[in-house]
This record gives structure tokens, C-alpha cells and sequence, in this order.
């Protein structure tokens, strides 16, 4: 996956400074060429801000399972349940749901597996390579992810998921409850099994990371612009630039990196998405008297526990509700709810909250690559559950096909075209 370094020199816009974005512009730089990135939030103002920061290879099961359409409407009316609706946006979500309900089967489960293992399975060897010699180095954490179960029969009940990740080639380890509190003191008395997943690894402040990542982009000659991008400029079929509220900024290349918000940019170049926010959360317990060894994912909430730089961050739940920045305080609730029923214990200085909007497509998969009617405009967008994770590879792809050096991998799972293709139960 090795990228040349160019000798025809482009000047490459990256709209959005997110992981996906920040990740092109490194490898675009270390190809040679000049990056713009524009972002009215700065870097990490978007999702890449507060996720649970886990560098989830193993997270290649979508969350689109059969069964789910039996389940779903009961796990919206119990309160403990992490899936959320606010009901008021029903209407406008019917038709996006009935699309990603449609690959809730077994052939779809596998297809997109295959394609989500493509494109994670070395996440943290990709995340090294990325912050290697800048000073996002230090936020990269090599190690084991856990899952924590109520009991052995809760872990049974997610065999499926478990047989998907085995049959591609994930390594994982159930342990007792004594096998947990002897890998951490922490953990005695909190589960009844386990699984240790080794060869994964934690970003220990996603939104420094993001950060310290875009300083480097600047210190090597790239130059960053706080605007938001109204519209990419078109003459004869190729992108000549984008026009911000101030300005038109000029440009060989355009890449799209704009998470959930890339929607409406994108129709504008003739791609129509079927993608919605699932919005997800976090609360942080700052200063806490509880430091873990590992993450752990806590199965029953579906919520992980990260033990990040001075605090715990407890990331999860799914609501759909569009994309108003409007918390609802049920989720936050929940999230508090469980981590001090699991750790009553916990001492913290304060609680902080925050809440951000997952790229969610029909099919679960991110688009990357060239718009069909612009060959010079790039999407990397839609990574859902897994953009952290992700990121870093999705930016060298597009640095590498922008450089003219084809990846030797079979991007097709991923194409920017697959949902004007009616047989694969795109739109
Ligand atoms: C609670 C929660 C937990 C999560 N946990 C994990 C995890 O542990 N591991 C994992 O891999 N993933 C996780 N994720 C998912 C992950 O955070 C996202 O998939 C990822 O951050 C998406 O990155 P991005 O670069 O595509 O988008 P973003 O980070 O959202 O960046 C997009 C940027 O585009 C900018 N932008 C938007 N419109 C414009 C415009 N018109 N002009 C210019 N700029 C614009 C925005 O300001 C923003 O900064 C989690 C998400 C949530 C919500």
C-alpha cells in the first residue's frame, strides 16, 4: 500500500477536517503534494471530536443483523435499551429505514463484513503509519479491546456476530471473571464473561489527535481555512475548485470529507445518498478514582468504557433524530445510569456531555472514490460506527488514486456508484 511521490504536483482541496479528511491531507503531502483544508469548525469539530476512540478492527459486523426488524420496536419502548427515536422525525426516516432494514439478512451481513474487513483489519498499524514522526504520534495506543457480558449466556446470545469475525480471521479470547480481574483489578465483579480481542488499539484523545494531526498538515506547507465550502466549481466536467461564503478557492483536486454533513455537496455533483445521523454520545467522567487497562465494550448497554488522557469517556447509544444539535436527555441519562451501576464506586470531579452524528449509509458502508460525473472530485464519507477506525486508510486510498497509483485492493464494495445501481438494493 505503498504511495510514489509525484512528480506532477497537484493542489488538492480536502473539504472537511475530520479523521478522513486530516488523513488525506498527510498522505497527500507525503506524495508531494499542496493541501488545502477547509472547515468552518476547525479540526475534530465534527464526529471525530468525542467518539469512544477505539481502533475497532473487529468492528466488521453491521449493525443491520437478521432478526433486528423483530426487535427494533420493542427496544425503542424500553427505557434501558440504547436504541432511541425522537419520534417527531419518524416521518422523514421511514424511507432511509426501509432501505437499511432491507440488508438486515444473512447475505448482506457477509458481503459488508467482507468489505468492513478490507478496510480495517490493520487499523492500528495504519494509524502508526499515519502519525508517524508528528506530534499525534503520542495519542496512539496499541493493545487489547474487551467485551464485558452480564453472563456466558449473554455472549452466547451474540454467537453470530462472533462466527463472522472467526471466519474472517479476527483472533479473540473468552475469559471467565477471573480471567478479567486478574488482567485488571478494575474489572473484578463488573462482568460475568468476557472477550479480549488482541492486536487493536485506542486513540487516547480523538480530538487532540484530530488536532496535533491538521499542526503537522500546516508545519509541512499546507494551509487550513476556516470557511464553510456552499458549492464545488464545475467547468466542463471537472472540478476547478470550491466557492466558500468568502471566497473561490482553486483547485486541481477536490476531496469530500465532510461526515454526515456531506449530503447535500454531494447531490449538488449528481451522487444521492441514502445516509442519516445516527446520533450517538458520550459522557466523561473527568479526573476519575477508576483508571482501566483496556476498553471495554459493555455489552448489554452497547456502550464502551475508554479510559482516556485525565478522564473515562463512556461512548454509545443510537437515537435517529436528523441533525439537530438538540440533546435529548434520555441517552446522557442512560449512559450515567449504567457506567455507576456497573461502578458505583466512581469518583470524578465532574461529568461532561456531548453529542455527535454518525455517517450512517443504507448499506453500511462509506463511499470512496471519484464522482462518476467528475473524475477530479473525491468522496470519503459515511464510515458510521467505524470512522475513527477507518480514517487513516480511506485518506491514503484517495491520496494514492489521486496520485494515479491505483490501490491493489478491490475498492468496488466502497464505489461512489453503487447507489444508482438498482440490483444491489442501493437506492
Ligand atoms: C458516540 C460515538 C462513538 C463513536 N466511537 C467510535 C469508535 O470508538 N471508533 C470509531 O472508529 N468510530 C467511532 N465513531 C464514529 C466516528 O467518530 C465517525 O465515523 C468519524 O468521526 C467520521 O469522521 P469524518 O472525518 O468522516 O467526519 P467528521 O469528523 O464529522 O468531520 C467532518 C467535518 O466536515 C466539516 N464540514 C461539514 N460541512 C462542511 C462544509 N460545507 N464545508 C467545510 N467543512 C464542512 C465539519 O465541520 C466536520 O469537521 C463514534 C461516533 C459516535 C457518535
Amino acid at each position: 500500500m505503498e504511495i510514489t511521490t509525484s512528480s506532477d504536483k497537484k493542489r488538492v482541496v480536502i473539504v472537511g477536517a475530520g479523521i478522513v479528511g486530516v488523513s488525506a491531507a498527510i498522505w497527500l503531502q507525503r506524495a508531494g503534494h499542496d493541501v488545502v483544508i477547509v472547515d468552518p469548525k476547525g479540526p475534530a469539530g465534527g464526529t471525530s471530536y468525542g467518539n469512544a476512540g477505539i481502533l475497532a478492527s473487529i468492528a466488521v459486523v453491521p449493525v443491520t443483523v437478521p432478526g433486528l426488524l423483530g426487535k427494533a420496536p420493542s427496544m425503542l419502548f424500553d427505557r434501558k435499551s440504547p436504541l432511541f427515536l425522537r419520534w417527531s422525525y419518524l416521518p422523514k426516516l421511514i424511507p432511509f429505514l426501509a432501505k437499511y432494514l432491507a440488508h438486515a439478512n444473512d447475505s448482506d451481513v457477509n458481503r459488508i463484513a467482507d468489505a468492513l474487513t478490507l478496510l480495517l483489519h490493520d487499523s492500528a498499524d495504519q494509524h502508526v503509519a499515519l502519525a508517524k514522526g508528528t506530534e499525534a504520534e503520542k495519542f496512539v495506543a496499541q493493545g487489547n479491546y474487551l467485551f464485558g457480558y452480564a453472563d456466558k449466556a449473554a455472549f452466547e446470545k451474540d454467537a453470530y456476530g462472533w462466527n463472522i469475525r472467526r471466519k474472517r480471521g479476527y483472533k479473540f479470547e473468552e475469559m471467565t471473571p477471573s480471567n478479567l480481574a486478574d488482567y485488571d483489578a478494575a474489572f473484578e465483579g463488573l462482568f460475568g464473561y468476557g472477550v479480549k480481542c488482541p492486536d487493536h488499539g485506542q486513540i487516547t484523545d480523538p480530538g487532540e489527535y484530530v488536532k496535533a494531526l491538521a499542526t503537522h498538515v500546516q508545519e509541512q506547507g499546507g494551509t487550513f481555512i476556516a470557511d464553510e465550502v456552499k458549492d464545488v466549481l464545475v467547468e466542463s466536467g471537472l472540478a476547478k475548485g470550491v466557492v466558500t461564503s468568502a471566497q473561490n478557492i482553486e483547485a486541481d483536486e477536490v476531496v469530500l470529507a465532510t461526515g454526515m454533513w456531506s449530503g447535500a455537496l454531494a447531490e449538488k455533483l449528481g451522487v444521492k445518498v441514502p445516509m442519516e445521523a445516527e446520533r450517538g454520545y458520550h459522557i466523561e467522567f473527568v479526573n476519575p478514582s477508576i483508571k482501566l487497562k483496556s476498553p471495554i465494550m459493555v455489552a448489554s448497554g452497547k456502550f464502551v468504557m475508554t479510559p482516556m488522557e485525565g478522564r473515562l469517556r463512556c461512548a454509545g447509544i443510537v437515537e435517529f433524530g436528523g441533525m439537530s444539535d438538540t440533546r435529548s436527555k434520555a441517552p446522557l441519562e442512560l449512559l450515567k445510569e449504567q457506567t455507576l451501576q456497573l461502578m458505583p464506586e466512581l469518583q470524578y470531579d465532574r461529568i461532561d456531555e456531548w453529542m455527535g452524528f454518525r455517517p450512517s449509509t443504507s448499506d453500511s458502508l462509506p463511499l470512496i472514490g471519484a464522482t462518476q460525473k467528475h473524475k477530479n472530485v473525491w468522496l470519503g464519507f459515511g464510515h458510521q460506527h467505524i470512522g475513527l477506525t477507518a480514517g487513516p486508510k480511506t485518506g491514503r486510498w484517495i491520496a494514492q488514486m489521486i496520485n494515479g497509483d491505483k490501490p491493489n485492493v478491490n475498492l468496488e464494495p466502497f464505489s461512489t456508484l453503487r447507489f444508482s445501481n438498482r440490483t444491489n438494493n442501493g437506492p
